[in-house]
């Protein structure tokens, strides 16, 4: 039905009319002394939402852009870097640096099993000629539901005493909480169009001070994605290309509306989206990926479709006849495991809505192994208890 779509996605999310009315305004000049008051609002608004008291840098790009930046700003050739591997994005990081000429070690964990803490901090206590610059890590896992214990990994880092810690929140920022300066993480790079409630045009790279000072001896080239462009800009209110001024506005509406609600409320309607989602789906029959369930991330459930029955189908029917629009498994779990985003302007009307819709299309495709409501009542059953 038109205009009826409702995204279940780890993003794009959805969008609230307000930040879609703040898009539709007449673009203003960026160097104005308007944009300047709504850019430092932003930026003020950013800091808060990162925990920290370092800057967020704001790119005209998509996530990876962000995540791009935060590589050739801080690493040279060669430099040898950890990366954490457990599932798709886990891989973009390690193909990025790749790309980029670093030397790679990759530390894997099976898609859906978590970070293993200790392998990290071995290969950090090992390394008594600090040779290792960065250990790389995505924090919620969105390919697989996992949340990964970056704080732990943090304190390894730290204790390391050379080595940065640069993190991909993009599915954990405005999810769950990303304290930077608390957790010493030094580079965490996101989106606009997965927690901050806004469609997809924006990359945010917040940097540690400790980030800054070693981005003035890196070597690897850069230029658009210059954090010291970028940061002297910012200083005097103003970025230092043409920013995507009317993302811009609508960024300030969401922060707004996240302030409005408060970064513990956010968090805690997270964790209940994902209880809920949870609860629900095993009231089915139905098995998460993430093992242990301790793991799950708050933005997104990846769910095993039943035996012999293809993942693609499920959500076919869900997207065909109730216009809701979950995600597939990324390659070996492609028609294996759907993804149930709970991410953003959520609501848990929304859930409620997916558990029900979710039971309708099971039966289409001849899953019938449950007793009808189930998943309705256990979601219910969470939300009421939250
Ligand atoms: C969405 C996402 C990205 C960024 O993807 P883009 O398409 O470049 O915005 C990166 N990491 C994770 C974990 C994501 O969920």
């Amino acid at each position: 039905m038109k205009d009826k779509l409702m995204l279940m996605l780890p993003g794009p999310t959805p969008v609230p009319e307000s930040a879609l009315l703040a898009l539709a305004r007449a673009p203003m000049g960026h160097r104005s002394k308007d944009f300047t008051a709504i850019l430092e609002e932003v930026s003020e608004n950013l800091r808060w939402l990162h925990q920290t008291h370092s800057d967020v840098l704001i790119f005209s790009a998509s996530g990876t852009g962000a995540m791009e930046a935060g590589l050739v700003n801080v690493l040279s050739p060669g430099d040898r870097v950890l990366c954490g591997v457990n599932g798709k994005f886990g891989e973009r990081w390690a193909d990025m640096a790749d790309t980029f000429g670093l030397q790679c070690e990759r530390v894997e964990t099976e898609w859906g099993v978590p970070y293993d803490v200790d392998t990290f901090r071995s290969k950090l206590e090992a390394d008594t000629e600090k040779t290792i610059k960065a250990v790389i890590l995505t924090h919620s896992e969105t390919s697989t539901g996992v949340a990964n214990d970056i704080e732990s990994i943090a304190k390894s880092v730290k204790a390391h005493g050379e080595a940065l810690t640069i993190v991909d929140g993009v599915t954990s920022i405005g999810a769950m909480p990303v304290k930077m300066d608390e957790w010493g993480l030094d580079i965490v790079a996101s989106g606009s169009q997965k927690g901050y409630m806004i469609p997809p045009g924006l990359g945010f790279t917040a940097v540690s001070e400790r980030a800054m000072h070693v981005a003035k001896q890196a070597k690897l080239p850069k230029f658009y994605w210059s954090f010291d462009l970028a940061k002297k800009n910012l200083a005097k209110g103003t970025t230092p290309f043409t920013p995507a001024v009317n993302m811009i506005y609508a960024l300030q509406v969401s922060l707004a509306m996240m302030k409005a609600e408060g970064l513990e409320a956010i968090f805690s309607r997270h964790a209940q989206l994902s209880a809920a989602t949870i609860a629900g789906v095993k009231a089915l029959g139905l098995k998460l990926l993430v093992q242990p369930e301790s793991a799950a991330s708050p933005a997104v459930t990846a769910v095993w479709s039943p035996e012999g029955i293809d993942a693609d189908k499920v959500r076919g029917v869900l997207s065909k006849q109730f216009d809701i629009v979950t995600a597939a498994g990324q390659d070996h779990l492609k028609g294996k495991i759907f993804r149930i985003g709970h991410l953003g302007f959520i609501s848990p009307r929304d859930v409620l809505m997916t558990m029900a819709t979710l039971e309708s299309a099971l039966n289409t495709v001849g899953y019938t192994d449950f007793t009808a409501g189930s998943a309705v009542k256990a979601a219910a059953d969470v939300l009421a208890n939250a």
